[in-house]
């Protein structure tokens, strides 16, 4: 696909939670349009973003001279505004926010641990409506901004076992039309992206905790859950999220805002 670097020249992205997983490819994915990206994470996901930054030097990408790793725990609302001042300093308004961090714990819902509901509604709403607050006020005076939610299936549909996760992923597609509606007059775009299962970190754990409680091997509870939800019986890619994060940042889609793209394999077809 032939790229317009033109219109990403300048730009500058905060991707949160892009130590790995979906995030790690939304980073690479805007890099290869060139724009600047704050690399958010976790304190202990520090040397993991500075190698993603050498690796990306290497590869002569546009926008990684100007990126920078930004840590903060996406849990406590003052550190989340501790990263945004640090971010305006050192790279100017933000353009595109990808609020991309998630928690999962799988549990019945009498049993679901009060700290683990807090933590899942804490990282995966309540720091979305952050970000978005702290970024929305730079993005006004530019006339120009994208905000996109990494939501879920979970955000349309739910599973036993995951009241916090359905909860927050329902809620930030809720969040979403409501930011869509109030910034549409600023050319400031919101929108959600509800992926089905993809292969990452957040997902292997599920894995790994089914294959234990039904003592099969963790490929075979891998095609369990696979098939069980996805009728594709695929995971999608890293990169299908990314292109679509892309999609979403770019000019192409000026239309599009308040809206939810799923891509799930025909879960929610059902
Ligand atoms: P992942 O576990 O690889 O990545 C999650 C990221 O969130 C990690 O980099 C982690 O450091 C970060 N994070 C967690 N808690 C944080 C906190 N307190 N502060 C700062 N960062 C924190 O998982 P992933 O699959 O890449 O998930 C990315 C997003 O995609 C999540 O919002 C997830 O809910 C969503 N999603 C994933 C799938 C899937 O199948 N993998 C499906 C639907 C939606």
């Amino acid at each position: 696909m032939e790229k317009d670097c033109g219109v990403w020249e300048g730009k500058t992205a905060w991707v949160t939670g892009a130590a790995g997983g979906i995030g790690r490819a939304i980073v690479q994915a805007l890099w290869e349009r060139g724009v600047s990206v704050a690399m958010h994470g976790l304190p202990q996901d520090r040397e993991a973003l500075e190698a993603m930054l050498k690796e990306g030097r290497s590869e002569g990408h546009a926008g990684v001279s100007d990126s920078r790793v930004v840590l903060a725990d996406l849990a406590d609302p003052s550190a989340i505004a501790s990263a945004s001042e640090e971010i305006h300093r050192l790279m100017g308004a933000v353009d595109i926010l990808v609020n991309n961090a998630g928690l999962q714990h799988v549990s019945p819902v009498e049993e679901f641990p009060p700290e683990r509901w807090d933590a899942i509604l804490g990282v995966n709403l309540s720091a979305a409506f952050h970000t978005i607050r702290l970024v929305v006020p730079g993005m006004k005076a530019k006339n120009f901004g994208r905000i996109i939610n990494i939501a879920s299936t979970h955000g349309l549909v739910a599973s036993a076992g995951k009241a916090a996760y359905v909860a927050s992923k329902h809620g930030l597609l809720g969040l979403t039309k409501v930011v869509a509606l109030e910034l549409a007059p600023f050319m400031i775009n919101c929108n959600a992206v509800c992926p089905g299962w993809v292969r990452t970190p957040l997902v292997e754990k599920q894995i790994e905790a089914r294959a234990e409680a039904s003592g099969m091997s963790f490929e075979e509870e891998m095609r369990r859950l696979i098939t069980e939800k996805q009728p594709n019986g695929r995971f999608a890619t890293v990169e299908d999220i990314a292109r679509t994060v892309v999609f979403l940042a770019d000019p192409a889609s000026a239309a599009a805002t308040g809206a939810h793209f799923v891509i799930d394999g025909g879960w929610t077809a059902w």
